[in-house]
């Protein structure tokens, strides 16, 4: 298994769909596995939500992208 040092460093590709399909089975995988990872993907996933249900546009990469890197310094700052 992947480990999560190597999911986050996907993990943005991922949201975009930018993955290859065995990165994508990889990284599944260490999500059902991965409890942090999960909520972590979980908690993004909700975010990006959100805030694109809230326009009828498509979420422009420049909003997406500091959400993402917020999530993930908060992350990475919990589990230091
Ligand atoms: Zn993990």
């Amino acid at each position: 298994m992947i480990t999560c040092q190597e999911f986050f460093a996907e993990f943005g590709d991922y949201l975009e769909n930018r993955v290859s399909p065995e990165v994508l089975k990889e990284l599944e995988l260490h999500m059902s596995q991965c409890r942090a990872c999960h909520v972590l993907y979980d908690s993004t996933c909700k975010t990006v939500k959100i805030v694109t249900e809230s326009g009828s546009f498509e979420l422009p990469k420049s909003v997406s992208d500091p959400i993402i890197d917020r999530v993930m310094a908060k992350l990475r700052t919990g589990r230091s």
